[in-house]
């Protein structure tokens, strides 16, 4: 199957192509069609698996074929996502697959001055990329209508939830036009997110991609048995012995994301640390350094770090053990991403044992036991 198997339009496949994006992932082969059918969609999918060209590619193309008559620079499509990072990944996807049709995109999301997304709003924009509490204060403040929304997007459902934005979600709902698409993602389904999808969609196709249990096979996962004391060490070591590799390394908190940076800093290892406690500026900094290679290793909490997609990230070091076993899964998922080689090495001491009976129960794979380097 080929992007034109899907009837997508030459200025959009010229971008693709830009991208070196040859064939469709699975859930773009799914949830194109649908989308372009008008039916509503529940997409069963996490990052990684291209989810956000699926939605993106019909809405570009939609819009694009609508605006050509229509001059009206009212917001058509509304994505609404949990985290900053998401929201301005999403806008990314945006510039680089409608750089050939004319098409206005912009994002909202808190933590930052609102003067320079309002200014952009006023010039008018056919897209919107949201984060639920930024979006809500705009609203409030008139700078923005849902009224003449088509689109609707509802990106990472679950961590939405999770997050505690279903009240925010509940709010906005009736702000949009009742005749409208709606494309619902999530990465699971459990109960609360299958009733939200639910209370809002009309009799939505379902489509569904490699679950959160599955490890792509491209991700070597290696296990060192490791004592806590010791865990620093033997990161220090690790990232000697590959100085070119980047490399994102999780701890379980911000305290410790921290302390390691502190400790990598010394041994003369540049990095940085990204979580909730830095400033969305500093996060955004961090980020920005790391994918372009000024800085080769980031340390992050969890809560910072879901759906981040980096380009060609080599190494993913589980410095401590995730709280359940579903985060190990998405963290080595940063990595071996679009069929990408990757590597995932994971520290456990002697209390994070019984995580790694619980990881390897939830992935069906047994994690590689190496020994220390000497
Ligand atoms: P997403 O799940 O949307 O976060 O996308 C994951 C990664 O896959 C991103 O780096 C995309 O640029 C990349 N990607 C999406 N669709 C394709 C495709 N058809 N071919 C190659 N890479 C893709």
């Amino acid at each position: 199957m080929t992007f034109k198997d899907l009837n997508i339009s030459e200025p959009i496949l010229k971008a693709l192509s830009k991208k070196k994006y040859e064939t469709p992932t699975p859930i773009q082969e799914k949830a194109i069609p649908v989308a372009f059918s008008d039916r509503d969609l529940v997409g069963i999918a996490q990052t990684g698996t291209g989810k956000t060209a699926a939605f993106a590619i019909p809405i570009i193309q939609q819009l694009a074929q609508s605006t050509s008559n229509d001059r009206k620079r009212e917001i058509k499509a509304l994505i609404l996502t949990p985290t900053r990072e998401l929201a301005i990944q999403i806008d990314e996807c945006f510039t680089d697959y409608a750089e050939y049709v004319d098409l206005r995109h912009t994002v909202v999301f808190g933590g930052v001055n609102q003067r320079p997304q309002v200014e952009k709003l006023k010039r008018g924009t056919d897209v919107l990329i949201a984060t639920p509490g930024r979006l809500l204060d705009l609203i409030s403040q008139q700078y923005i209508t849902l009224a003449h929304v088509e689109h609707f997007v509802l990106d990472e459902a679950d961590r939405m939830l999770d997050m505690g934005f279903i009240h925010d979600i509940k709010r906005l709902l009736p702000m949009l036009p009742s005749q409208k698409q709606t494309l619902f993602f999530s990465a699971t389904m459990p109960v609360t997110i299958a009733k939200l999808s639910k209370s809002i969609l009309h009799n939505p196709v379902t489509v569904e991609v490699a679950p959160v249990s599955s490890v792509v096979d491209t991700i070597k996962q290696n296990l060192y048995m490791v004592e806590k004391s010791e865990k620093s060490e033997l990161l220090v070591t690790l990232l000697k012995k590959e100085p070119s590799k980047s490399v994102l390394v999780f701890s379980r908190t911000k305290h410790g994301a921290d302390k390691i940076a502190k400790i990598l800093c010394k041994k003369g290892i540049g990095c940085d640390a990204i979580h909730g406690n830095k400033s969305q500026g500093a996060r955004q900094r961090a980020l920005t350094n790391f994918k372009s290679g000024k800085t080769r290793v980031i340390i992050a909490t969890d809560i910072a770090s879901r759906g981040i997609d980096i380009a060609n990230l080599e190494v993913v070091i589980n410095y401590d053990l995730p709280d359940v076993a579903e985060t190990y899964v998405h963290r080595i998922g940063r990595t071996g991403r679009a069929g990408n080689q990757g590597t995932a090495l994971t520290f456990c001491s002697r209390e994070e044992h019984l995580m790694i009976k619980d990881i390897q129960k939830l992935t069906g794979k047994k994690l590689n036991v190496v020994s220390l380097p000497a």
